[in-house]
């Protein structure tokens, strides 16, 4: 037996795990699904049948997103979280490597990195804001550039006309929206428009559903029915549709607990400013080396690295786990002495 070399080079996803009281490193929703949503789930649960596969290309779900969307059950397609998706993304497409825009979600660069696909990389200027120019003119060759607005994890969303100055090149660009309820900006209007506009977007953030995995996109039908070509067939689990179609019929229960993130967030940059940078996602950027401070006090922050080392990412919790970090940091900051900005 002989285990490819750029298996064992590779570096796998690696997440802190062990008893600390406070989680803030997965940009996870704090809130559980209530309970009276649980039950509802549980009694459709009780008439699945178990012994049957679901249905091959998650028509239930999509219907379910057509109608909440506005949109035709041909430009959507749902994954095994929408880390699935990217991974067919990334083989999709006629081409010679992807773009990417680092500091950004690390998920297009691992599927590349495991197909040999390679990786040309445009990073974001100092206000963390792409550059449409210049992805467009080195796009010639890309099979797809892959764009995160709110990006993560910076938190910005991206201009939209630097978006488009890509989008109009014809190059297939998938714009991942993971975020995009805490933004109140998309491109969806767009997306019937190009059919190389690629909407990624995930039940694991704001809708609170990142135990069940599900993701969707959102491009034109000849996208969607490419990936309905090579997409495992049954990745999308019965159990996991009629929980995200459950959460979806209780959308008021989503936006409620979406208000309240962003009004924390708000709070927090407040009382941050001077070492937080502005967010438009469920999380802040903070440019202070506290980490193994944090994680000294029980509470579970995502270090950054590289271009971002000496900063945190801190996903808003819950009002009395936001006060616990916003007193830590500032304890943190007036014993070091630091000046944030
Ligand atoms: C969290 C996140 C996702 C979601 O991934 P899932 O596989 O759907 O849980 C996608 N993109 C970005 C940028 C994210 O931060």
């Amino acid at each position: 037996m002989k285990i490819r070399r750029e298996v064992l080079e590779f570096e796998p996803y690696r997440v802190l795990e062990g008893n600390y009281r406070i989680w803030l490193d997965k940009n996870e929703n704090p809130f559980d699904v209530p309970l009276e949503i649980k039950e509802e789930i549980f009694w459709k649960l009780r008439a699945l049948e178990f012994n049957r596969y679901p249905h091959i290309t998650s028509l239930p779900l999509r219907e379910k997103l057509a109608e909440f969307l506005g949109f035709d059950v041909n430009n959507i397609a749902v994954g095994n979280g929408s880390d699935e998706l990217i991974n067919y993304l990334v083989r999709m497409f006629e081409g010679k490597y992807i773009i990417t825009t680092p500091p950004t979600f690390g998920m297009y660069s691992f599927y590349s990195k495991l197909y040999g696909i390679p990786i040309v990389e445009i990073p974001l200027d100092e206000d963390f804001h792409i550059n449409g120019d210049e992805i467009a003119e080195k796009s010639r060759d890309a099979l797809a550039v892959f764009i995160a607005s709110p990006n993560n994890p910076t938190g910005n969303l991206q201009p939209e006309e630097e978006i488009l100055k890509v989008v109009e090149t014809g190059v297939p660009v998938v714009v991942d929206e993971a975020y995009v309820e805490f933004a109140g900006k998309s491109l969806l209007d767009k997306v019937l428009e190009y059919p190389n506009l690629i909407l990624l977007r995930t039940f694991s953030k704001a809708f609170g559903l990142a135990a069940i995995r599900a993701g969707y996109m959102v491009a034109s039908d000849e996208v969607i029915n490419a990936i309905y070509r090579i997409k495992s067939p049954f990745s999308v689990s019965s159990v996991t549709m009629i929980i995200a179609e459950t959460l979806l019929d209780h959308y008021e229960v989503v936006e409620e607990r979406v208000k309240f993130i962003v009004a924390e967030r708000e709070r927090m940059f407040r009382e941050l400013r001077d070492y937080a940078y502005p967010s438009d996602a469920n999380f802040l950027l903070i440019k202070l080396d506290a980490y193994e401070y944090l994680l000294s006090k029980g509470i579970v922050v995502r270090k950054l690295s590289g271009r971002l080392s000496g900063h945190i990412r801190v996903t808003i919790g819950r009002r009395d786990e936001n006060d616990e970090v916003i007193s830590a940091l500032k304890e943190f900051a007036g014993d070091n002495g630091v000046g944030g900005f």
